[in-house]
């Protein structure tokens, strides 16, 4: 080779840099830290005046009419699969390519999922492939925003439409993004959100859902306080003691504190979505010319949240397997991960739901040659150049 590369670090060679770079991180700031220190002077450490203040950001970011938030984004997806009535014998399709959680909130209520593939250039649910998988005891579907680019919601509301469906979005990955114009969480009957460290913004942990349905609204409010139709603050304003639990629910509130972080995190949102942006961009144009690596499409006329950066390695252009390629950069000191194992690959869902390898042909190809790179606002330039470098590093 006339114009050989650097040795890998994986081959004794120095690696590009010598602390290791996340693949995500969060970012916590002086006014984060004072808005959670005044919550905590305050009367109301939970259920208190920040919960709505809260949900009221979300819905003018939103433009749904209604947020509930939860403690987390698990919280958020079992209040939604609970809200739609999901019950035993219910079938409700999902995407593999996510995290367990997506579907794990199905079986909560003792519903059945149903995975149906990717499309092979996003790795989105294939909207042509659903048609197949519904059945007279199909209830919903949940799309996932994998990395952050919104699902195809035109044809997806229309499936749902033309079967009497409900959608849900699992907008994890998305918050601040939009299709056609619309924002991420008025997509869908009902769309979840997570507050978790790694995701744009954070609570620490916490989640959300919006809805345009008053009542599905209201049956969330109910379900992430047992159950019950007054909370603590109301009662304290009536004056009263009598409270009614009209269904069985759980605690699946969230502290004011967390909610006065959110909100503080929130001013911050599209700051931080346009640095994610920008190092896509960096990381696109270096990539695109490297034959070895295939980028995920990206569609016409959607704002890509990019809370995710992933792409596909051609192993045979490179001769190493993904567990070689991942080793490697990690010995370059680049946090790599993998978004994700197909959810139907885990041996819980072998074992207990009956799924084999086979079912998601398209996932579980791209499984095998995917490596999510760093991604987060905070990263230097010469971070992503160092993610750019170890990645080229890769060529022999
Ligand atoms: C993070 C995440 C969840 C779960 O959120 P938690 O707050 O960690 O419970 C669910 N679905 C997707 C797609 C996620 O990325």
């Amino acid at each position: 080779m006339s114009h050989s590369n650097p040795k890998l670090a994986i081959h004794g060679g120095n690696p590009v840099r010598q602390t290791l770079l996340p693949y995500g991180r969060q970012s916590i700031d002086e006014e984060d830290i004072a808005a959670v220190v005044e919550v905590l002077r305050s009367d109301w450490l939970t259920t208190g005046p920040k919960v709505g203040e809260f949900e009221q950001k979300i819905t003018a970011l939103t433009g749904a009419s209604h947020a509930v938030a939860v403690s987390n984004g698990t919280a958020a997806l079992h209040a939604a699969i609970y809200a739609l009535d999901i019950k035993p014998g219910d079938e409700v399709i999902v995407t593999p390519m996510t995290f367990a959680a997506s579907a794990n909130c199905v079986l909560y209520q003792g519903g059945t999922p149903v995975f149906v593939d990717v499309e092979p250039d996003t790795l989105l649910i294939d909207p042509t492939k659903i048609e197949a998988k519904i059945t007279a005891k199909t209830k919903a579907v949940i799309a996932v925003d994998y990395a952050g680019h919104p699902c195809d919601y035109d044809a997806l509301s229309a499936i749902a439409e033309r079967y009497q469906l409900a959608l849900v979005a699992d907008a994890c990955h998305a918050i601040g993004g939009s299709y056609h114009g619309r924002p991420v969480g008025s997509l869908a009957t009902l769309s979840t959100f997570s507050f978790h460290p790694v995701k744009h913004i954070t609570t620490g942990e916490g989640g959300l859902v919006t809805t345009s349905d008053p009542e599905l609204a209201q049956r969330m409010r109910v379900f992430r306080n047992h159950g019950i139709t007054t909370d603590h603050r109301q009662r304290a304003q009536s004056g009263g003691f009598f409270y009614e639990m009209v269904d069985l629910g759980y605690n699946y509130r969230i502290t004011d504190f967390q909610c006065a972080l959110g909100i503080s995190q929130l001013n911050k949102l599209g700051a931080s979505i346009a640095k994610r942006q920008q190092i896509a961009r960096t990381y696109d144009d270096a990539f695109r010319p490297l034959e070895y690596v295939n980028l995920l499409s990206v569609r016409p006329d959607i704002i890509h949240a990019y809370h995710l950066y992933m792409v596909q390695f051609d192993l045979q252009k490179l001769n190493m397997s993904r567990a070689e390629i991942f080793a490697a950069l990690r010995a370059e000191n680049i946090g790599v991960n993998v978004h994700y194992i197909p959810v139907h690959l885990h041996p819980y869902y072998r074992q207990q739901m009956g799924t084999a390898p086979g079912i998601c042909p398209v996932a579980e190809a791209a499984y095998e040659r995917l490596i999510t790179l760093p991604i987060f606002p905070q990263m230097t330039d010469d971070d992503t150049h160092d993610v750019i470098r170890a990645v080229q590093k890769l060529a022999r």
